[in-house]
């Protein structure tokens, strides 16, 4: 190795060594100088930014159209998780790679599945099991404000000195899902009965019809890992040229591989049918576009479905 070379190694040692001990203080230091929640996914960290705006620093662990379902913590995770000051995850097995995860952190952290009060009789059974649920809750607003209450009680217990401004914010904010379902209901009120059927990747949307009245079709079912929906391939392209269905939606998490098939197999048939955009079913989109909040995400997919299928 020639002088020059060596100097060269010397120069990317030095030069990596800084950047280790620059990214050991900036952890340090955050962990120091502010409290932080860890949200398993964006939908949830929403409510939270709802409630305490600045005044905590906020991580999701899976970031904008991350699928919940299959998702697996790295090694950079469990950093965050370790010393967040309380942890929210959803629940009802919809972070299933990390459920055993979440009750060993019981143990030594607040750890709050946003969905343990919503009353079982409000929640819709998987096919075949008593004791198991379909965790897309938050297509229910009447649902998700129940994750808004635990939240904020949470909040307040772990930072009683900002009581007061978290529980004005969470009033305020049930005041605007309170408005989104009247607003949405009014939406959703315009397509007739007969035209409401929403096909789309996955059994995201179960909440979601039995709110507004819709029958829903998921190619895959509740979990994207590996479980079948009700349907079959060729039975849904069958309903959709006995029905003249105009539109299916292809989902922001989910490939869209499946709903391709089933345009295709329409077109096989005689028949057509539209890809009537795509709805966000268990993560939010990036900052500023129309998934950004979970207001405008339900807004979106209401306006999506509306227009497709009027
Ligand atoms: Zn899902």
């Amino acid at each position: 190795m020639s002088f020059q070379e060596q100097v060269i190694l010397y120069l990317c040692i030095i030069i990596s060594l800084v950047g280790l001990i620059e990214y050991k203080l900036t952890i340090e230091q955050h962990v120091k100088t502010k409290p932080y929640i860890l949200c398993s996914t964006t939908i949830i960290a929403d409510i939270v930014k709802n409630i305490c705006n600045d005044s905590l620093d906020i991580i999701c662990l899976m970031g904008p159209g991350i699928d919940p379902h299959v998702y697996k913590p790295v090694e950079s995770d469990l950093l965050k998780i370790a010393s967040a000051d309380i942890i929210f995850y959803n629940g009802l097995h919809l972070e299933a790679k990390m459920a055993d995860l979440f009750a060993h952190l019981a143990q030594r952290q607040t750890t709050v599945a946003v969905t343990c009060n919503i009353p079982r009789t409000m929640l819709l059974q998987v096919d075949g099991h008593d004791n198991i649920f379909d965790p897309h809750v938050w297509f229910d607003i009447n649902l998700w404000i129940y994750a808004v209450q635990i939240i904020t009680t949470s909040l307040i217990t772990k930072f009683p000195e900002h009581a007061d401004e978290y529980q004005k914010n969470s009033t305020n904010y049930i005041k605007q899902l309170a408005d989104l379902l009247a607003q949405t209901h009014i939406m959703m009120a315009k397509i007739p009965k007969e035209k409401r059927i929403i096909i789309s990747g996955h059994d995201a949307f179960s909440y979601f019809g039995r709110l507004y009245d819709c029958t829903v079709i998921g190619l895959q079912g509740i979990s994207t890992e590996s479980s079948p929906g009700a349907y079959d391939i060729a039975q849904i392209i069958q309903l959709i040229c006995d029905q003249n269905i105009p539109a299916i939606f292809i989902e922001s998490s989910i490939p869209i591989k499946n709903i391709i098939a089933i345009q295709q197999g329409v077109a096989a048939a005689g028949k057509q049918v539209a890809i009537g955009g795509q709805l966000y079913s268990d993560a939010l989109d990036i900052p500023k576009s129309a998934g950004d909040s979970y207001i405008k995400m339900i807004i979106h997919n209401v306006q999506t479905i509306a227009d497709a299928l009027l």
